[in-house]
């Protein structure tokens, strides 16, 4: 994995973080609120602006913390007001933020990892590998990024998806400290409920999440009904299988009072069969306040997938209702700018290294 030696990202600091950093540099607790606002309400993009702080203090900040640049170096817009943006880091790494228009507001959907090791058979974003973990500032900034944008048309950032490039809960403490910030009411202060995590099973970071007790939505990618075949699809499996998955949100559905959301990519012939329907609700069975979202997968290229019919689709979800498992099938969005998480950065890749 690539390491960079740089100063801290502005964002990359709580508020509890930055009261403490305020504190250690001999300046009044109150600065702490001020940044914050500056950074969160006001949003701007230098430390010249903060224009109530002292001309010294600013100096400090400067030498301190940089700012995050998010280099927009493509960006598609779907006849369904979906956006999809690649920037580029500073390190010239490549990472995919989406804005999606939703008739109850805009969701954004943010990347955590430049690329992922997990390994889904099915994902672009796999395709080579992880390359690093994003800091906590440079997934706050694509937020704040989306805000800046929506901006111009008086709207706002109403819900939040970490279901972008990477794994999030292997890059768990920089994705405690976005959720702070996203939800502190001097932050973005985006209701929690409005904001979902997805994993693909990351085990002991269940349980560590369950622990935490937010009211954030918790979705787990799932796609098989058995450990042979999630295995083959989902490598991360191996080292977590579904008995310990299953165990994990048992404890957390018990811990939290909430439901857990099961993301299930359905593939043709290979997992969206009614005798898979069956076994995903026989496993299912046994944890309360079940949800499965059925998404008809995206054709990857490299991966050589095909889509589930229609019919099929409707045959799953029908019997995962016979037995009172609650189904929805995802609403595609952005088809036409091929918005399926790494699509748009493994392009990138692809033409860079022509
Ligand atoms: S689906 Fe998510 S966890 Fe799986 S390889 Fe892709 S980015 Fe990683």
């Amino acid at each position: 994995m690539e390491t960079t030696e740089k100063k801290p990202f502005v964002y990359d600091l709580s508020l509890e973080q930055w009261q403490e950093w305020v504190k250690q540099n001999g300046e009044s607790a109150f600065r702490a609120g001020q940044i914050f606002d500056w950074l969160y309400v006001k949003r701007v993009s230098s430390f010249e602006e903060m224009s109530n702080l002292p001309k010294a203090l600013r100096e400090k900040l400067l030498a301190a913390f940089s700012f995050v640049t998010l280099k927009e170096v493509a960006k598609q817009q779907s006849q369904d007001g979906t956006v999809k943006f690649l920037f580029e880091l500073e390190d010239k790494n490549a990472i995919e933020t989406v804005i999606m228009k939703h008739s109850y507001g805009n969701s954004v959907c943010v990347t955590t990892q430049v690329g992922c090791r997990i390994g889904c058979t099915f994902c672009a974003s796999t395709l080579g590998g992880l390359k690093r973990n994003l800091a906590p500032g440079e997934i706050i900034a694509q937020v704040v990024k989306a805000q800046t944008l929506l901006d111009a048309t008086d709207e706002r950032v109403s819900s939040i998806v970490i279901m972008g490039i990477g794994e999030p809960f292997e890059n768990y403490d920089a994705v405690m400290t976005f959720l702070n910030v996203m939800i502190h009411p001097k932050g973005l202060n985006i209701g929690q409920r409005h904001i979902t995590v997805s994993t693909s099973g990351i085990v002991p970071n269940i349980y560590r999440f369950a622990d935490e007790a937010t009211q954030i939505n918790l979705a787990i990618s799932i796609h098989a009904p058995n450990d042979q075949l999630r295995s083959k699809l989902m490598p991360v499996n191996r080292r977590f299988p579904f008995a310990d998955l299953i165990e994990a949100c048992k404890y957390y559905v018990a811990k939290t009072g909430r439901r857990i959301t099961f993301e299930y990519a359905l593939m043709g012939g290979v997992n969206d069969q009614a005798e898979h329907a069956e076994e995903l609700a026989q496993v299912l069975k046994g944890l309360p306040l079940s949800h499965v979202n059925l998404i008809p997968v995206n054709f990857v290229m490299e991966r050589n997938f095909v889509r589930t019919s229609r019919d099929d689709i409707f045959a799953f979800q029908r019997i995962l209702e016979k037995h009172k498992i609650n189904a929805t099938i995802r609403r595609e969005q952005g088809s036409d700018i091929a918005a399926a998480c790494g699509q748009l950065r493994a392009k990138h890749m692809e033409a860079s290294a022509r």
